[in-house]
C-alpha cells in the first residue's frame, strides 16, 4: 500500500466518547494493577487510530485545501474533537486518582502522568463549545493563507513560489516581489486583524473558564510546557537581547558591506552576497534523489527509515496552486511511517526539507516500536532539537545539493540559524504582550509589534513595504493562530543543536552523532531539561548557555567569511 492509498475512515465520534467512558469506568473499577494497565494501552490503541484518521484529513487537506470533502472534514474535526478530548482527560483524571498511580507510574513511565495532570487543566465541559469555535477560527486563517495569491510580473503566484524573488539576487526584483507580497497580504489585512482579534478574547475567555487569570499559562500547558514556564523563557529571551543581538548586529552591518549597501532593508535580509545565496543545483526529482540517497549513505538508521517512506511515496514536495504553504512532518501510527509535505521551490529551503524535515521524520521512525503515544512523541521543543541538529549533522552531504557552493551554503546556514533566534524570540514576547492585554486593539498590537521588533532587530528598515512595514509582519506566522506559544521551542532548541554544531567542530561527527543518538533514543520517556542533561546537552535556560555556543559559531564565521 503507498501512503497515497491508505485508507481515511472518519471517526465515529459517538461510539469513541462511549467507549473512552467505558474505559474509564472499567479503570475506575480495576482489582490489579495489571488491569489498570491494560486498559492503559486499549485506551492509547484506541486514539493512536483516530489520531491517524485525524492526521490522515488533515495532511490530504493540506494537498490540497480546495478539495471540498477534507475540507468539510477539517470542520468535522473542529466540531467535535473537543469533546473526546474532554473525555480523555477524565480518563487520565481517573489515572491520576489511581490507587495504583505508584505501581503504574513505575511501569508506564512517570511522564504520562506529568502530563496527565497538565492535560486536566487545559479543558472542561463549559469551554468545549469556545474550542471548536477557536479551531474554526485557526482553519479561517488557514484558508485565508492558502488562498492568497501575488501578481508579480503578470503572473498569479502562491506565496510559496515567491520565495525565489524574494530573495533574489537582484535588488530591484527583490524588492518588487517583496512589494508583491505586502500588497497581496494588505488585501487580507482587516481579515487577519479580525480572526486574531476574535482568536485572543475567545483564548482569554476558555482560560478564565478554566482558572486563569490570562491565556499565557493554558498556552504553557497545551504545549505541554512539563519542566519551565514563562520566568525560565524570559529568562532565556534576556540572554538573547544581551549576548546575541549585538552578534547579530555586527554579522548585519558585515551583510549590508558584502552587498555593497549602507543599510540592509527588510527585502536584503536574506540575502546574505551580492550573487545570490547558493541555490541548490538540482531540483524537484533529482534533488528528491539526492536527498534520499544522502540518509541512505549517512547511516543504516537514516537509511532504513529512507527506504521505508520512499517505499510508501511517505512525500509531498512540489509546489501546486491550492496546496497549504510550508512544509511539516507528520506521522501515521498504523503504517508507523513519517509522512513529510514542502512546497519546493528552488531555494536552499528545499534542502532543508530534508535536513530539517528528515530529523523530525528520524525521531519517528526510531521510536516507531515504544508503546505508546507519548513515549514515541516527545514534547514540541524536544522534537525540534532532532531536525534542527539533523541540519547540522547532513553538513558533509550538501556538496550534492549546492556542489562548489557547499561551504558558502554552510556558513550562510550557520548564520541563518544564529538569526532566527532573536526572530523567535521576538514572536515569542510578542505573544505574551498580547494576550498579556487581551484588549489591545488591532493597532495596538500591530505596535506593540513594531516596538518590540526594535529591540531585537534595532537597524530594522522597511523602506516602506506595505504590510510588512506596518508592524503586521508577525501576521504571517501560522503559529501565532494556530499554535500559540510554539515559537519559543524553536529558539531553545536552536541552542540545542548548534551545540551539535559546535561537538561537530570540536569532536567530530561521530561523536555528535553518538550525543544526537543517545538523545534521539530517549523518545518520549523523559521531560525536555531531563533529555538534554541524560544525552549531555546544556540546558538553554542555564545562565550562559548562549555563551559557548555563540563563542564557536562566531569562531566559524570569522574563519570561512571568505567563503561565502
Ligand atoms: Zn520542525
Amino acid at each position: 500500500m503507498t501512503f497515497a492509498q491508505i485508507p481515511y475512515i472518519r471517526p465515529d465520534f459517538g461510539a469513541l466518547i462511549e467507549k473512552l467512558s467505558g474505559f474509564t469506568a472499567g479503570f475506575v473499577n480495576a482489582k490489579t494493577c495489571d488491569e489498570a494497565e491494560r486498559i492503559v494501552y486499549e485506551v492509547d490503541a484506541m486514539l493512536r487510530v483516530y489520531r491517524d484518521a485525524s492526521s490522515l484529513a488533515t495532511i490530504r487537506y493540506t494537498q490540497d485545501t480546495r478539495d471540498e470533502f477534507y475540507s468539510a472534514e477539517q470542520e468535522f474535526f473542529a466540531e467535535n474533537g473537543p469533546a473526546l478530548e474532554e473525555k480523555h482527560t477524565d480518563f487520565q483524571k481517573a489515572m491520576l486518582a489511581s490507587p495504583f498511580r505508584d505501581e503504574l507510574e513505575g511501569k508506564i513511565g512517570k511522564v504520562a502522568f506529568i502530563n496527565a495532570e497538565i492535560a486536566a487543566k487545559t479543558i472542561s465541559p463549559q469551554v468545549l463549545e469556545l474550542l471548536a469555535k477557536e479551531e474554526m477560527l485557526a482553519l479561517e486563517y488557514q484558508k485565508v493563507m492558502s488562498t492568497e495569491l501575488v501578481d508579480f510580473r503578470g503572473e498569479s503566484l502562491p506565496v510559496s513560489k515567491m520565495g525565489l524573488h524574494t530573495a533574489s539576487a537582484d535588488r530591484a526584483t527583490r524588492r518588487e516581489a517583496t512589494e508583491a507580497v505586502g500588497i497581496a497580504k494588505m488585501k487580507n489585512a482587516a481579515e487577519y486583524d479580525r480572526i486574531f482579534d476574535e482568536m485572543v478574547k475567545l483564548r482569554t475567555e476558555i482560560a478564565c473558564k478554566l482558572g486563569f487569570d490570562n491565556f499565557i499559562q493554558l498556552g504553557y500547558l497545551r504545549m505541554t510546557r512539563n519542566c519551565y514556564g514563562p520566568d525560565e523563557v524570559e529568562t532565556f529571551r534576556r540572554q538573547v537581547k544581551k549576548e546575541l543581538v549585538p552578534l547579530i548586529t555586527s554579522l548585519k552591518n558585515a551583510q549590508a558591506k558584502r552587498l555593497g549597501l549602507d543599510e540592509l532593508s527588510f527585502y536584503d535580509d536574506s540575502v546574505l552576497r551580492p550573487q545570490g545565496n547558493p541555490k541548490p543545483i538540482i531540483v524537484e526529482d533529482e534533488l528528491y534523489q539526492a536527498g534520499i540517497r544522502m540518509y541512505r549513505d549517512m547511516n543504516p538508521d537514516t537509511a532504513a527509515m529512507v527506504d521505508h517512506m520512499d517505499s510508501l511515496g511517505a512525500f509531498d514536495l512540489s509546489s501546486r496552486n491550492g496546496k497549504m504553504t510550508g512544509g511539516y512532518c507528520d506521522y501515521i501510527f498504523g503504517q508507523k511511517t513519517p509522512f513529510i509535505f514542502a512546497n519546493f521551490n528552488g531555494t536552499a529551503g528545499d534542502v532543508e526539507v530534508f535536513t530539517h524535515e528528515g530529523g523530525h521524520a528520524f525521531q519517528c521512525y526510531m521510536n516507531r516500536d515504544y508503546k505508546l503515544m507519548h513515549e514515541m512523541h516527545p514534547t514540541y521543543e524536544a522534537c525540534e532539537v532532532h531536525s534542527m541538529s539533523m541540519e547540522f549533522l547532513c553538513w558533509p552531504y550538501l556538496d550534492r545539493f549546492y556542489g562548489d557552493e557547499a561551504e558558502a551554503a554552510k556558513v550562510i546556514h550557520l548564520i541563518g540559524a544564529l538569526y532566527f533566534i532573536p526572530y523567535g524570540c521576538l514572536v515569542d514576547e510578542y505573544q505574551h504582550s498580547v494576550y498579556a492585554n487581551p484588549n489591545m486593539t488591532p493597532d495596538e498590537r500591530n505596535r506593540t509589534w513594531a516596538k518590540l521588533e526594535k529591540e531585537y532587530f534595532p537597524n530594522m528598515e522597511y523602506d516602506g513595504l506595505p504590510f510588512f512595514g506596518d508592524g503586521r509582519r508577525w501576521q504571517r506566522q501560522l503559529h501565532i493562530f494556530t499554535n500559540p506559544f510554539y515559537y519559543i521551542d524553536y529558539c531553545l532548541a536552536q541552542t540545542c543543536a548548534l551545540q551539535i554544531a559546535a561537538l561537530i567542530q570540536s569532536s567530530g561527527w561521530d561523536a555528535a552523532w553518538n550525543q544526537y543518538m543517545a538523545y534521539t533514543l530517549l523518545g518520549g520517556k523523559m521531560t525536555f531539561t531531563e533529555m538534554l542533561e541524560e544525552a549531555g546537552f546544556k540546558s538553554p535556560f542555564k545562565d550562559g548557555a548562549l555563551t559557548d555556543i555563540i563563542t564557536v559559531a562566531k569562531k566559524y564565521i570569522d574563519e570561512h567569511s571568505s567563503e561565502i
